[in-house]
Parts: structure tokens; sequence; C-alpha cells
């Protein structure tokens, strides 16, 4: 499985639609600050999951949708698709190719698509979960995370090796199943 391609439209500094092809390998993005750079891993755990918009640097979700500049009137949606190549079928889909959709209204409605067909949030985190590339998962590693992993505490550690490991979803299940 690999990141294959993210379309991005209104979200954040992203105003017009705009498409990053991954190649297999490393892609590196380059740019002056402020042009956008953090803002492609935002929208990539934005559309996988993330509910904090603290975390994605803003102060409520609809800081994620595009506010305007000299130019140009603010937009009202925000939407990012997230394309992995699935061929290995590592994701527990029957599809060669996963498209992830996340859209957000500025009246705070959102709405989520797995391969264009309507869904709930937690479906695309239970489809990411234990996959390495959940919101939470190791795989994004933002600035300041590195201190952050070093300096915190032996619990919260181990949850990151548990979702590296795979069984996190065990864990999270169980707990569910204690509260019933
Ligand atoms: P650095 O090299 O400093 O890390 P960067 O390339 O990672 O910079 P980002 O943090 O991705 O830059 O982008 C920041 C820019 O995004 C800022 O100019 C900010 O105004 C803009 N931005 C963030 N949210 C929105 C929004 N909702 N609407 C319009 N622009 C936004
Ligand atoms: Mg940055």
């Amino acid at each position: 499985m690999f990141l294959k391609r993210l379309d991005i439209a209104g979200f954040k500094s992203f105003a017009d639609r705009a498409s990053v092809d991954f190649v297999k390998g490393v892609t590196a993005v380059v740019g002056p600050n402020g042009s956008g750079k953090s803002n492609i891993t935002d929208a990539v755990r934005w559309v996988l999951g993330e509910q904090s918009a603290k975390s994605l640097r803003g102060g409520k979700m609809e800081d994620i949708i595009f506010a305007g500049s000299d130019s140009r009137k603010g937009l009202n949606l925000a939407e990012v698709t997230l394309t992995l190549d699935n061929e290995d079928h590592f994701l527990p889909i029957d599809y060669h190719e996963v498209s992830i959709t996340r859209k957000v209204f500025r009246s705070g409605e959102s709405e989520y698509y797995i391969n264009n067909q309507s869904c709930r949030l937690k479906d695309i985190v239970d489809l990411f979960m234990d996959s390495g590339l959940g919101k939470e998962a190791f795989s994004i590693i933002s600035q300041g995370k590195v201190e952050e992993i070093l300096s915190s505490k032996a619990e919260e550690r181990r949850s990151i090796f548990e979702e590296a490991a795979g069984v996190l979803k065990y864990k999270s299940r169980k707990k569910k199943a204690e509260h019933k």
C-alpha cells in the first residue's frame, strides 16, 4: 500500500483545487516559509480522521476552510481526497485502489466517503486502525513530535509502539466490550 494522490480544495491555503501525485519512494515538498507545506500533511491527517482542530494548528474546525485573502473571498467548503494504492490488500477492503474523502461545510456539517460511497467517520478510522496510517500513527511525525516522544510518559510511548505493532484495535475492542 502507498499514497498515490492527494486532492485538496478549499482546505487552508489551498483555495484552488490542487493535486499532489506521490510516486513510489520518497517525495519531498519544498517551498518558502508559509507556502503551505505543513498544510499538506494537515490535509492528510484530516482526511484520515483527525478531529482535533488544535492539532491541525487551528482554533476550531472551521479554521481549516480557506478563509480568504486580499484578492479572494473565503470559501464555504473544504474537501480533501486521499487515494491509496491497495494492490497488496494491505487495507482490509476489497479494492485495488481506495479513496477517502472528507468534506466540511462552514455550517459545521461534515461528510465522509470511502470510494465515493457515503460513510461514517468511524468507518474511516476503523479502516486505518493499525495500518500504521491512522491519524495518531507513527507514520506522521510533525514538527516537535520527536521531542514529545522522547519526553513523554512510558505509557504514552507504549501506545505508539502498540499501534506500530498492530495491537491497538484489539485493545479498543476490549475496552468497548467492557463498557457494554
Ligand atoms: P514553514 O516552512 O514555516 O513550516 P509551511 O510551508 O509549512 O511553512 P504552512 O504552515 O503549511 O506553511 O502554511 C501556513 C499558511 O497557511 C499561512 O500563510 C496561513 O495564513 C495559511 N492558512 C492557514 N489556514 C488558512 C485558512 N483557513 N485560509 C487561508 N489561509 C490559511
Ligand atoms: Mg511547516
